[in-house]
């Protein structure tokens, strides 16, 4: 069984995105820069865009965190949003989510230009992933590929479970693994499907992208499967200086030892999703500064 290293995967390919910006540079450019977006204090996000900034710092990019208070109304958040559209200076930026409750998620993500949706959530980039076309490819699906690709893992005629179907994550997930290239044969799983145990055993691929922590048991997987898990879901421990504890979707004591691959939590799926975010922002960048 092989654990799969996401940070170190994530750290090369940090290296290779710091060499391009070097070289932009060097050539009289401006950095890439990314701006993120965060409405309110929820303790997760915050952690989320300081790794993201700090990502930047590494790779050379520009960041800008906007900061804005929870009150902070739909319009108010618009109005910041078209503002960034039509700033030059700004090559990429992401609205962090969950939203307060008061502002609509699908009117924010609709309301970025797509050339700027280094997200990939806009419904064009959505619409352009599906028909094959190029497009910002949402992160975390991306940052998944990516390991796949780096360990060899075989796809082509295998069969995949997806299990989640959101739109970040499950969803495109399994259009891009169903995609020529990857040619696997997938199942999407939800919180309606019956059987859903007897479903994942039948899987060579087992993604489980559903929120639920150490959801997916031993028994639910088939001998020499690759395992992804990209649930992150913090839970109370007494055990960190922090109060609590990251667990995945996946029971990694009972499913590691059935496995080939692994993906541990954490280190393995986060830092690639970052790393995507990066690669979608310096595609943005050369597209304006470049114009390619
Ligand atoms: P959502 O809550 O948007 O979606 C969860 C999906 O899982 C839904 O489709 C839901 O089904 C399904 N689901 C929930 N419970 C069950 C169940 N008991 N059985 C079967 N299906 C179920 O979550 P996200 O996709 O945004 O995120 C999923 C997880 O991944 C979270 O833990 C999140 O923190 C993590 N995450 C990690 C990232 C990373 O970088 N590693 C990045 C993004 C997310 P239904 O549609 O029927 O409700």
């Amino acid at each position: 069984m092989v654990v799969i290293d996401g940070k170190q995967v994530a750290a090369q390919m940090r290296q290779e995105i710091a060499g391009e910006v070097a070289a932009m540079v060097s050539q009289g450019k401006r950095p890439p820069h990314l701006v993120a977006i965060l409405v309110g204090t929820d303790g997760a996000s915050q952690t989320y865009v300081g790794h993201k900034e700090k990502c930047c710092n590494e790779v050379g990019f520009r960041s800008t965190v906007l900061r804005l208070p929870e009150e902070t109304t739909e319009a108010q958040l618009l109005e910041r949003i078209a503002a960034l559209n039509a700033d030059t200076d700004v090559d990429g930026f992401i609205v962090q989510l969950p939203l307060p409750r008061h502002i609509s998620e699908q009117k924010v993500i609709e309301a970025i230009d797509p050339r700027k949706d280094v997200d990939g959530f806009h419904p064009v980039n959505t619409g352009r992933m599906i028909s094959g076309l190029p497009s910002y490819l949402p992160a975390t699906p991306d940052g998944i590929l990516s390991l796949l690709k780096y360990y060899g893992i075989e796809t082509a005629g295998k069969t995949c479970v997806v299990i989640g179907r959101s739109n970040i994550v499950g969803r495109p997930m399994a259009n891009l693994l169903s995609q020529k290239g990857w040619d696997c044969t997938v199942t999407i799983c939800h919180s309606r499907t019956a059987d859903l145990p007897q479903v994942v055993a039948s899987a060579d691929i087992v993604i489980a992208a559903l929120g639920q922590p150490e959801f997916v048991t031993g028994d639910m997987i088939k001998p020499g499967a690759v395992v992804i898990d990209v649930g992150i879901t913090r839970v109370p421990s007494t055990r960190t200086k922090s109060g609590y504890k990251l667990l995945g979707d996946v029971k990694y004591d009972e499913v590691a030892p059935k496995c080939s691959y692994i993906t541990p939590v954490p280190g393995g799926v986060g830092p690639m999703t970052i790393i995507s975010l990066m690669k979608n922002t310096l595609k943005a960048a050369q597209k304006q500064i470049y114009g390619n």
